[in-house]
C-alpha cells in the first residue's frame, strides 16, 4: 500500500495579491519586465515552497503571468497569424489584452467556473512552433526550490486544449482528431525534454473528460494517450470539476501511469458526484496510481473527516496506490484563511483556504487506514430539507395575459434601462471616505440623493420612458446585497483569480440566510419622490447571488436557493408597498450555472427557476416583474426562461446577430421582450440609424408578433462602467431612434 500526497494546482496571484500589483504597474509602464518577472517567481517559490514543507510528496508547478490555457498557447507557438509581428512578452501579452489594431484572444468561462480563458484559435492543419524555454526555466526553478523528487510540471492535454479551441476562421471549422494529431510531435517533444530533466511525472490536465461529450472523445484519446505513452515519461491524466461519467470504463484504461478523479463535483452539490459509484461499479486498475480529488478545492470549508474516511475506503476497494489531492485546481480559492481576522469565530474554524487544503491533503494522506467503510457511505452528508414551501407560494395569483391589463401601459417601443449608471469617480472617493469614518452617514447619503436626482433629470430630459435609480450605492450587485442579509460572511483577503490581473472576493454563505430589513426600498423612494414615470426597483436574484457566492456544504444548493428567495420576496412585497410598479430581479448567473454535464440541467434549471419564482410571483398582479439575463445564448434553455413567469425579458442581445430573437420568435415566447440595442462594453456612441435598425429586426424576425407595446428598447446591460459622456448621448439617441418608429416613420 501506498499512499502520497500530490497538489494538481495553487493560487498563482500571490498571498497578498503581489502578482497583481506588479502586472498592473507593468502594464502603466511602471516597473520593467525583469521586476514584474522577479515577483512573479517570487510568489511561485513561495507557493511550491509552502506546498513541499506542508508535506505534500508531488507538487504540481502552478503559476502564471496571465492564463495556464494562454500559456500553452505560447509554449507551443500556436499565437494566431495576426500576433506574427510580436514575440517573447509582448506577444504574450498582446494575447491576452489586444494591442492598437490587433485584437486579443477572446476570452470565455473555464468549464462550469467563474475562472476566464484565453480561447485558442485553430485550424486543422496547425502547425505549433514551439519554445519550452520559459516553461523550463519555471521548472528548474521548481526543481531547485524543492527537489527535482517533488516538482512536477502541470501541462494542459492536447485533447483540452483542442476541446476549447475555436476555428481561427470562422467559415471553416476545423477538425478536432486533426489538429490533435497536429499538435502531438510538439507535446512528444515537450515530454522528452522533461524526461531529460528527470521530472518525476508530468500532470496532463484534461477537464474535458468531465463534460457531456466525453463518451465520444474515446477514440481520440486513445491514440493521443497511446503516443504520448512512448516517450516513457509517466503520465497522470489528470480530470476535474465533475466525474468522468460514461468515459470512465475506458478513460481508466489508457496507457498513462495514473488517473486523478474528481470526487466531489460542482460546489455544494450533494456530495459527492459519481466518481465513488463508478468505481464501486467498474473497479480501479491494479497497474495504475488513483488520484483521489477528496479535499473539496471548490469549497473554502474544511472538509473534516471526510478525506481521511474516503481514502480507507478506497483501501478497502482494494485500490492500493494512491494520491490523496484536491478536487480540483485549489486555484479556484482565496490563499490563507489565517488572514481573515475579522470574521466570527466560529465561522474561521471551520474555513480552509488553498493554504489549509494543502495541509488537509497531507494529513489525509497519513492518516492511517480504518476497516469496513463503504466507498459511497463515506460521503458526508447533505441536509436537503424537503421543502417545506407551500406550492401556491410559487405561483403568481393570475396568468400574464389578464395581469398585464393591470400593469403600467406603455407606449410602442417604451425604452428603459438595465439599472447601474455611471460609477463615478465621485462616487467611489465619497464611498471610501465614508468606510474610512471621514464622512458621515447623512453626508454619504447626501452623495448618494444628489447622483440620484442627477440621473433621474437626465432621465427626465432624454424622455426615457421607466427610470432607474442608477444603483451609485452599490459597488457590486451580490455584495450589496450578502452584506445585508444574515448569513453571509465577508473576507478582507479572499481573492480568486476571475482573469489575469482581475481578481474577485466572493462572500461565503456560512448560516440560514434571511433579511432583517428592507434593503433597496429607501433609494427606491427617493428616486420615485421625484418624478411621475414608474421607477424600477432593482435587486439581484437568488441564484445569481448563489452563484456567485461560496455556499455552504451542509445545505443543498437548491436550499440555499430558496433561503435566498424567501429573503429577497420580502424585499419585493416591501418595494411594491412603498408604490413600486415596476420591479427588475438580476438573474445575469443562471445560465452560467448549468452543469457541466447536459443530464443534469434539468435538475438544477428545475430549482433554480423554482428559486427565481419564489422570490418573484409575491408581486401583485398590477406590478410589472422585469428579469435580466446578460448574455443571450439561452436558446438551448428556453422552456426554463418561460418558466421564470417574468413579464418582461430583458437580454444582451446586440452583438449576437438575430438568432436568440428568432429562437424566441419560433419558440412563441408571447411576454414582454427588450433586447438590448447596443453594446455597453464599447465607449462608443451609437448612431440613431444603427439602433433603428437593430429595433427593425424586433419585428422582422417577428418578435411577440410585432405587438410594439410589448418590444422594450434597452443598452444590452447596466451601464456602471461607462462615462456619462458616453451614456447621456447614447441614451438620447435610443430614444430617438424608438420615437422615430413610433411614429411609424
Ligand atoms: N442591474 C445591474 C446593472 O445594471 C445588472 C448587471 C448585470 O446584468 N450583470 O448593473
Ligand atoms: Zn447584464
Amino acid at each position: 500500500m501506498t499512499i502520497i500526497s500530490s497538489t494538481i494546482g495553487f493560487p498563482r496571484i500571490g498571498e497578498k495579491r503581489e502578482v497583481k500589483k506588479a502586472l498592473e504597474s507593468y502594464w502603466k509602464k511602471a516597473i520593467p519586465l525583469e521586476e514584474l518577472l522577479a515577483v512573479n517567481n517570487e510568489a511561485e517559490k513561495i507557493a511550491w515552497k509552502l506546498q513541499a514543507d506542508a508535506g505534500i510528496n508531488l507538487v504540481g508547478l502552478d503559476g502564471t503571468l496571465y492564463d495556464q490555457v494562454l500559456d500553452t498557447i505560447f509554449y507551443l507557438g500556436l499565437a494566431p497569424a495576426r500576433f506574427s509581428s510580436l514575440s517573447g512578452y509582448e506577444q504574450y501579452f498582446a494575447m491576452a489584452r489586444g494591442v492598437p489594431g490587433i485584437e486579443a484572444l477572446d476570452m470565455s468561462k473555464f468549464f462550469d467556473t467563474n475562472y476566464h480563458y484565453l480561447v485558442p484559435e485553430l485550424t486543422s492543419s496547425v502547425s505549433p512552433k514551439p519554445d519550452f524555454s520559459i516553461l523550463f526555466d519555471k521548472i528548474k526553478r521548481g526543481q531547485d526550490t524543492i527537489g527535482k523528487d517533488k516538482a512536477v510540471p502541470i501541462i494542459i492535454g492536447p485533447n483540452t486544449l483542442v476541446g476549447l479551441a475555436k476555428p481561427a476562421d470562422a467559415s471553416t471549422p476545423f477538425d478536432h482528431d486533426g489538429a490533435i494529431k497536429a499538435l502531438l510531435p510538439a507535446y512528444t517533444q515537450l515530454l522528452q525534454e522533461l524526461k531529460g530533466m528527470g521530472v518525476p511525472e508530468a500532470q496532463l490536465h484534461e477537464p474535458i473528460l468531465a463534460t457531456t461529450d466525453a463518451a465520444k472523445l474515446k477514440a481520440e484519446f486513445t491514440s493521443s494517450y497511446g503516443e504520448l505513452s512512448k516517450v516513457g515519461l509517466p503520465i497522470n491524466l489528470v480530470t476535474y470539476y465533475d466525474d468522468i461519467g460514461d468515459a470512465y470504463e475506458w478513460a481508466v484504461k489508457l496507457p498513462v501511469q495514473a488517473i486523478s478523479l474528481d470526487f466531489l463535483g460542482v460546489p455544494g452539490s450533494a456530495l459527492g458526484n459519481e466518481t465513488a459509484a463508478l468505481i464501486e461499479k467498474h473497479g480501479f486498475p491494479s497497474d495504475k496510481r488513483l488520484g483521489a480529488g477528496v479535499v473539496d478545492g471548490r469549497s473554502v470549508f474544511a472538509d473534516g473527516e471526510f478525506p481521511g474516511k474516503l481514502i480507507a475506503a478506497l483501501q478497502d476497494k482494494g485500490i492500493k496506490d494512491i494520491s490523496v489531492q484536491s478536487s480540483v485546481s485549489l486555484q479556484h480559492l482565496p490563499y490563507n484563511a489565517e488572514l481573515e481576522t475579522a470574521l466570527p469565530k466560529e465561522l474561521q474554524s471551520r474555513l480552509a483556504f488553498a493554504k489549509q487544503k494543502v495541509a488537509e491533503i497531507a494529513a489525509a494522506a497519513k492518516a492511517s487506514p480504518s476497516k469496513g467503510v463503504s466507498l459511497t457511505s463515506a460521503l458526508p452528508p447533505v441536509n436537503d430539507p424537503k421543502e417545506q414551501i407551500e406550492e401556491k407560494l410559487f405561483n403568481r395569483s393570475q396568468e400574464f395575459k389578464t395581469r398585464r391589463e393591470a400593469q403600467i401601459q406603455t407606449v410602442e417601443f417604451p425604452t428603459t434601462t438595465i439599472g447601474s449608471f455611471p460609477q463615478t469617480a465621485e462616487l467611489r472617493r465619497a464611498r471610501l471616505q465614508f468606510k474610512k469614518g471621514q464622512l458621515s452617514e447623512q453626508e454619504y447619503e447626501k452623495v448618494i440623493n444628489e447622483y440620484i436626482k442627477y440621473s433621474n433629470d437626465e432621465q427626465e430630459r432624454i424622455g426615457l420612458d421607466v427610470f432607474v435609480h442608477g444603483e451609485p450605492e452599490r459597488t457590486d450587485m451580490v455584495e450589496y446585497f450578502g452584506v445585508k442579509l444574515e448569513g453571509f460572511a465577508f473576507t478582507e483577503n479572499g481573492w480568486v483569480q476571475s482573469y489575469g490581473s482581475r481578481y474577485v472576493r466572493p462572500p461565503i454563505i456560512y448560516g440560514d440566510v434571511s433579511r432583517t430589513g428592507p434593503i433597496t426600498v429607501k433609494e427606491f423612494k427617493y428616486a420615485q419622490s421625484l418624478t411621475e414615470k414608474p421607477v424600477k426597483g432593482m435587486l439581484t436574484g437568488p441564484v445569481t447571488i448563489l452563484n456567485w457566492s461560496f455556499p455552504r456544504k451542509d445545505l443543498s444548493r437548491s436550499a440555499q436557493a430558496y433561503q435566498l428567495a424567501l429573503a429577497l420576496r420580502e424585499e419585493v412585497d416591501d418595494l411594491q408597498k412603498a408604490g413600486c410598479r415596476v420591479i427588475q430581479v438580476d438573474e445575469p448567473a443562471l445560465r452560467e450555472g448549468l452543469p457541466l454535464k447536459r443530464a443534469r440541467w434539468e435538475s438544477y434549471l428545475s430549482w433554480a427557476v423554482r428559486a427565481f419564482r419564489l422570490s418573484t410571483v409575491v408581486a401583485d398582479p398590477s406590478t410589472q416583474i422585469v428579469t435580466h439575463l446578460c448574455y443571450s445564448e439561452f436558446a438551448d434553455i428556453l422552456p426554463a426562461i418561460d418558466g421564470l413567469d417574468a413579464d418582461v425579458l430583458t437580454i444582451e442581445n446586440s452583438r449576437s446577430g438575430d438568432e436568440m430573437l428568432r429562437a424566441l420568435a419560433k419558440y412563441g415566447y408571447s411576454r414582454d421582450i427588450g433586447a438590448g440595442v447596443y453594446d455597453v462594453h464599447s465607449p462608443v456612441v451609437p448612431p440613431v440609424d444603427f439602433i433603428e435598425k437593430k429595433i427593425k429586426t424586433f419585428l422582422d424576425v417577428g418578435l411577440l408578433s410585432g405587438n410594439k407595446k410589448l418590444l422594450w428598447v434597452n443598452p444590452d446591460c447596466g451601464l456602471k462602467t461607462r462615462e456619462w459622456s458616453q451614456v447621456l448621448p447614447s441614451l438620447e439617441n435610443m430614444v430617438a431612434a424608438a420615437k422615430k418608429l413610433r411614429n411609424g416613420s
